[in-house]
């Protein structure tokens, strides 16, 4: 069996390295999402503890700011009707979160990541 990787630090090397390869394969809420990179055959497994999404940049105030169920509905919505305008904006595995972008919406997401788990096919 290919082993599991408890690091951050996988996913963090293909945002370096190659970001525009990683794509949003799955959301399995409530908590987990399925990033895969199409270079290095990887798939991220991120545990989410908190998500907001934003609205586009005009409006970047506190009350643009959606959490929870909502921001969940905005992220299967763009997930369903146009997964390839999603891309990851952001990972910053010290502060244990991840941003992702829709390019379609213009809309951003945070996630807050309870835990990183690499597969390796
Ligand atoms: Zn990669
Ligand atoms: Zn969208």
């Amino acid at each position: 069996m290919a082993p599991t990787f408890h690091s951050g630090a996988f996913i963090q090397q293909c945002f370096a390295s190659h970001r525009l390869c990683l794509t949003l394969k799955k959301l399995a809420f409530p908590e987990k999402i399925l990033l895969a990179c199409t270079s290095c055959n990887m798939l991220h497994r991120l545990t989410v503890r908190a998500l907001t999404t934003h609205a586009p940049a005009a409006r970047a105030t506190t009350e643009g700011a959606h959490g929870g169920d909502e921001a969940a509905d905005c992220l299967r919505h763009c997930l369903a009707a146009h997964q390839a305008a999603l891309g990851v904006r952001e990972v910053d595995v010290l502060q244990d979160s991840v941003g992702l972008r829709c390019a379609e919406c213009r809309r951003s997401y945070d996630l807050g990541v309870a835990a990183f788990e690499t597969h390796q096919h």
